[in-house]
């Protein structure tokens, strides 16, 4: 709602001053507008001639695509699998096929560190409905055994669980949105843009000075502090996806507990990081992979990471920036596609693994 208004204000503007009439420069035309979808506050910004209507245009792709995802819209697709336990997949409901075949494959790759089948222990902890609580160890048995992303069987129009099994997609469904956004670009010449959803972000080109983007990632220790970075990514045509601790939490007897589960223990990740950002090129299915590495790699811990990045020889390249609970800031280029600067002033101490 608030980007009409904004779209509405900036057709005022031009309409006050007249510039309405004169062609748009598509160097400097450009709309930006706030999206709240997913759970989050998007801010989705594009230039060129066609920039409202792309931008509008990424809007609806979003929502296309939460009505599809949705855990907890009872009538999404998603929801009607859970409910289900299957799904015959109409026309429209078939990129849920697609997500669901690309979480199967980092599934498979992360060993399991990724599971879009913790949805049942990410429930007894309260973050599908923010009604937050520590659940009883007899609890998390008992929901454990649900956990098994090799029991999801997709095709091309239908999908099914194991008994008793629900999915969560909240660990990929951001960046798989920011992938389908490269579409909309495409579809209307968007010269170059740069969407941020929640923490999943999609630098489209470059800056119209022709310098790269740059994207702070924040620092975990000063979440509530905005300015408070480790460090900065520059970055042209690249997604980057931060998976952090301190994005979602809540804290009971003095203990703070996190969204990132461990499906080995059904608990919170406690791997020694506090963020993971994983950085890659626009290419498809990125977004999605970007998403579901950060998650993933967090539960993995810094050695496990580090073993996973270097051990990369199929599929596309990425690149980390790890934080870790012991102040060290790890980074890992293998896309040559990004740099980093340091925030001097953070404190971290800055390495580099090869
Ligand atoms: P992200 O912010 O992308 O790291 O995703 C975290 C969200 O994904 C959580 O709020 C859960 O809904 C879900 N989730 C938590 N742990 C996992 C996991 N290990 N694998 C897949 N999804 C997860
Ligand atoms: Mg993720």
């Amino acid at each position: 709602m608030k980007g009409r208004i904004f779209c509405l204000w900036t057709a005022l503007l031009l309409a006050l001053t007249g510039c309405a009439m004169t062609p748009a420069d598509p160097d400097t035309a450009r709309e930006s507008i706030q999206v709240i979808a997913m759970d989050t506050a998007m801010l989705i910004t594009t230039y060129g001639e066609r920039s409202p209507a792309a931008a509008y245009a990424c809007e609806d792709a979003i929502r296309e695509l939460e009505a599809l995802f949705s855990r907890t819209d009872p009538d999404s697709a998603v929801s009607r699998l859970n409910a289900a336990g299957s799904l015959e997949l109409s026309e429209e409901e078939t990129e849920l096929a697609g997500i669901l075949r690309q979480a199967g494959q980092y599934y498979e790759e992360t060993g399991g560190a990724f599971d879009i089948t913790v949805a049942p222990v990410v429930s007894a902890w309260g973050f599908t409905t923010d009604s937050f609580q520590v659940p009883a160890q007899s609890e998390l048995d008992r929901l454990l055994p649900l956990v098994d992303g090799s029991a999801v069987t997709v095709e091309d129009r239908a999908a099914a669980l194991g008994p008793g099994q629900s999915i969560d997609l909240g660990a990929i469904a951001k960046g798989y949105a920011a992938g389908r956004l490269c579409t909309v670009f495409n579809e209307y010449d968007v010269p170059r843009a740069l969407a941020d959803l929640g923490g999943n972000v999609l630098a489209w080109g470059d800056r119209p000075d022709g310098t790269p983007w740059r994207v702070g990632i924040q620092d975990p220790a000063h979440p509530d502090d905005k300015e408070a970075l480790v460090g900065v990514l520059e970055l042209v045509d690249a997604f980057a996806v931060t998976s952090g601790s301190y994005q979602r939490y809540f804290e009971q007897d003095g203990k703070r507990y996190h969204h990132i589960i461990d499906p080995a223990t059904g608990k919170p990740a406690d791997s020694g990081l506090t963020s993971v950002t994983v950085v890659a090129g626009t290419g498809a299915g990125n977004g999605a992979m970007c998403d579901a590495y950060s998650t993933a790699l967090f539960t993995m811990g810094e050695a496990k990471a580090l073993e996973f990045w270097r051990s990369r020889q199929n599929g596309a390249l990425f690149s980390l920036v790890l934080v870790t609970e012991d102040g060290r800031v790890v980074v890992a280029d293998q896309t040559g596609r990004f740099a980093f600067v340091p925030s001097e002033e953070s404190g971290y101490v800055y390495e580099t693994a090869s």
